[in-house]
């Protein structure tokens, strides 16, 4: 067996020692006689699982006690219409900063439902900055304001966040929960699908704060309503028990490998360093962002030559560098390095990088 480097964007790689143990334990989890897969979600082996994964969850992130946990389906994408179907029930508007496709995603959604308005927008450079933000065009009584914290496409970061005052922060931390500290506190609703950096895909977490459930509006289906998923303690109906125990493993892991999101935060600036340090002194390479806005889990780059760009891509797959092509709708490489990633991976990348340049000169 060779496992390749992965640097897919999402659904992507999970730390060895998690599937290790996943493996170890498909067949019969603990003394139960039975897979995790085929365990009724409403057994008290279950429900083991799952309170231990949402105690790790709020343990790690530091989530304070008046926020729910919530354990979901649909994807991020359900999302967009989850926060604006439970939050645009006051004034009816929210705020906006397109700063990608998932945020523009958000945006449009939200505008079904009431009056969505942009206050800035990266559209004029393909999104490879963060735009700077003037309070004075926030829209005093929005329900929410929304922003795309990492932008996976374009590897753009929020490092600094807007100041809403009174008006509940929402962001979509699809592919960066858990890559760094987040004052959860500072935020409304935070939300994320698993895929990117918690768990196989199925999984949708949510992170509400309580007093924004409970006033979703009349049409919102059932299965839509933060508070249903709430009073049920996510047991509403089946939740996607698989991934949450995954999910529940890489908890374990974070805590044993790193302990704290600022440890694991230290190993992914010196990943993506790795990577950003060899891109700044290329030749022939080249990152997308302007320094400031850079993220640490998606790393766009080119050569400049759409040519060599998929000559790159097709050689540094047969090396065993896979899904390095970036986004089909910009083009260029893109390296995810999401936790699982680890060091030697961007180093091998970096060497192979190198040689590329020096027989592509
Ligand atoms: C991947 C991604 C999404 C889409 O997530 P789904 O779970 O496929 O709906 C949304 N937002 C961001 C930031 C993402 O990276």
């Amino acid at each position: 067996m060779s496992r390749v480097y992965n640097f897919s964007a999402g659904p992507s790689m999970l730390p060895t020692p998690v599937l290790e143990t996943a493996a170890k334990e498909m067949l019969e989890f603990g003394i139960t006689g039975q897979s995790v897969m085929e365990m009724s979600h409403r057994s008290k082996e279950y429900q083991a699982i799952f309170d231990e994964t949402v105690a790790n969850l709020r343990e790690v992130m530091n989530i304070p006690e008046n926020y729910e946990v919530l354990m979901l389906q649909g994807g991020a994408s359900s999302q967009f219409a989850m926060v604006p179907l439970n939050l645009m029930n006051k004034s009816h508007k929210a705020d906006f900063v397109i700063t990608g496709q998932w945020a523009n995603k958000a945006y449009k959604e939200a505008a079904r439902y009431g009056e969505a308005n942009i206050v800035a927008s990266s559209k004029d450079k393909t999104f490879t900055y963060i735009p700077k933000l003037n309070p004075e065009t926030f829209t005093k009584d929005a329900d929410y304001f929304h922003i795309c914290m990492n932008n996976t496409i374009y590897g753009t970061k929020w490092h600094t966040l807007p100041e809403t005052g009174n008006v509940p922060l929402v962001a979509d931390i699809s592919s960066c929960i858990l890559s760094e500290p987040i004052d959860v506190s500072k935020f409304g609703i935070l939300y994320a699908g698993a895929q990117k950096n918690v768990a196989p895909a199925g999984l949708t977490i949510a992170i509400v704060r309580k007093d924004l459930i409970g006033n979703a509006m009349d049409i919102t289906p059932t299965m839509f309503n933060y508070k249903t998923h709430a009073d049920g303690n996510s047991m509403f109906n089946t939740p996607p028990c698989y991934p949450i125990y995954i999910a529940g493993l890489v908890l374990k892991w974070i805590k044993s490998e790193f302990g704290t999101l600022s440890e694991i935060k230290k190993f992914n600036e010196e990943k993506a360093g790795i990577i950003y340090n060899f891109l700044d002194n290329s030749k022939l390479f080249k990152g997308t962002v302007v320094k400031e806005d850079r993220s640490l889990m998606n790393i766009p780059f080119i050569t400049g030559s759409e040519e060599l760009d998929a000559k790159f891509v097709k050689e540094s797959k047969e090396a065993g560098f896979v899904n390095l092509k970036g986004h089909r709708t910009v083009g260029g490489m893109r390296a995810s390095v999401y936790n699982a990633m680890p060091l030697e991976g961007a180093k091998e990348l970096v060497k192979f990088m190198d040689k590329f340049e020096k027989e592509n000169a």
